[in-house]
């Protein structure tokens, strides 16, 4: 009998309703991809990399040219200096990058606070590192994060606190205020921080995106991990990157040079000269936040109902109280089976949901994706 690592979720909800979605040739707004094309250059540029040969193996930590346009990327927009040789390594995608974070920080019997609701592949991530995690709720009203509730969560346990900012499934974003907080208990505490920053070009409204690496005491205490399929629309490539300092990248690498060893090549050539605009990354955000107020407009035909717009990530939770009385899964699939439309119920990224009436809409989606989606709403 093969013991399980984690107490048995299931197959993840993303996998589950994008596969209801096809069944019902449902229009999908459930699992978090773009349906719109990457930027063409960007595909020459890969073409390229292959035709020119670069297809054998890349150095273990990533290719130098792409972790010096990260570096310089990171100083763009975060105004922080970050050593391209010591603190950078390429990943085979964030979710890699997490449990890779998380397998170097953990010891057997360590607490990790993870604050609900939270991306689902963080908790079974702990307990496969055979440490325990610890959820914290955030506020039902605006998501935000209550202090004093993760003040009470520490113990003498605790060893990390995982976070993720801009959020999935809630949208929002963190203020300097949480930063403050958070230096100040990890100080305290003497934990470590794994920061899933996989939407840092999706902010909205003219404001920035906050990184971990900004705070000095988060900086020295910090994996943050990123997404490039977030960033250029190409969730398939699945390559990404972490940032630490150095002590702590390089026990990370002790662990990924015997888990992936490197990443693809190509990609990373392509990736590497794509950078050298990284103006280009800000046409992200003003696109996906055009996407949003599409969205949202179109969507007050319709009895769904939000608090706040969201401020970042390409998600946006809804509440279907005037709709219906179900719970959010039943909502979902009988959405999906009887009316079409595709969604993720919130209760997916809880261990013990609340009793919320909300879904989560992804709204990097294609105008006639979305328009197609309001009609068989708005009958609702
Ligand atoms: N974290 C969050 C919050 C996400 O939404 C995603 C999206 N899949 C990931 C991590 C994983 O990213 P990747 O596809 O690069 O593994
Ligand atoms: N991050 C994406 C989402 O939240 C999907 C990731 C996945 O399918 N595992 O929908």
């Amino acid at each position: 009998m093969i013991q399980p690592k984690y107490p048995s979720t299931g197959t993840t909800i993303f996998t589950v309703m994008s596969a209801l979605a096809n069944e019902h040739k449902a229009v999908n707004l459930s699992q978090g991809f773009p349906d719109f094309p990457i930027d063409a250059e960007l595909g020459n540029l890969v073409a390229g990399a292959v035709a020119a040969g670069h297809n054998q193996y890349a150095p273990m930590a990533g290719l130098p040219a792409l972790r010096q346009a990260i570096a310089a990327k990171i100083e763009r927009f975060q105004f922080v200096s970050v050593d391209p040789d010591n603190e950078i390594t390429i990943t085979p995608g964030a979710t890699y990058g997490i449990y890779t974070a998380l397998a170097t920080l953990l010891q057997t019997g360590d607490e990790v606070i993870v604050l609900e609701p939270a991306y689902d592949s963080y908790i079974p991530n702990i307990y496969m590192c055979g440490a325990v995690p610890v959820t914290v709720a955030l506020s039902s009203d605006d998501f935000s994060v209550d202090w004093n509730a993760v003040r009470a969560a520490v113990s003498s346990r605790t060893r990390a606190i995982i976070i993720n900012n801009p959020h999935n499934p809630c949208g929002s974003t963190w203020e300097e205020q949480d930063f403050d907080e958070l230096s100040r208990l990890v100080e305290e505490h003497n934990l470590y921080v794994i920061a899933d920053e996989v939407y840092e070009h999706l902010v909205f409204d003219g404001k920035q995106h906050l990184s971990v690496l900004r705070f000095p005491a988060l900086r020295q205490r910090s994996v943050a991990v990123y997404s490039f399929g977030k960033a250029f629309h190409s969730t398939g490539w699945k390559i990404g990157y972490c940032v630490a300092p150095p002590e702590i990248m390089q026990a990370f690498r002790q662990l990924h040079q015997y888990l992936a060893f490197s990443v693809n090549t190509p990609m990373q050539y392509a990736i590497a000269q794509y950078l050298q605009t990284p103006e280009r990354l800000l046409a992200t955000a003003s696109m996906l936040q055009q996407k949003r107020d599409f969205f949202l407009q179109r969507m007050e035909a319709t009895k769904f109902r939000y608090s706040r717009p969201a401020a970042g990530s390409y998600f946006q939770t809804m509440d279907y109280s005037a709709i219906s009385d179900l719970p959010d899964r039943e909502f979902a699939i009988w959405l999906t089976k009887e009316q079409g439309v595709a969604t993720i119920p919130l209760s997916s990224f809880y261990r013990q949901p609340p009793d919320l009436k909300l879904v989560r809409f992804c709204f990097a989606k294609k105008e006639e994706t979305i328009l197609a989606a309001i009609e068989k709403l708005q009958g609702l």
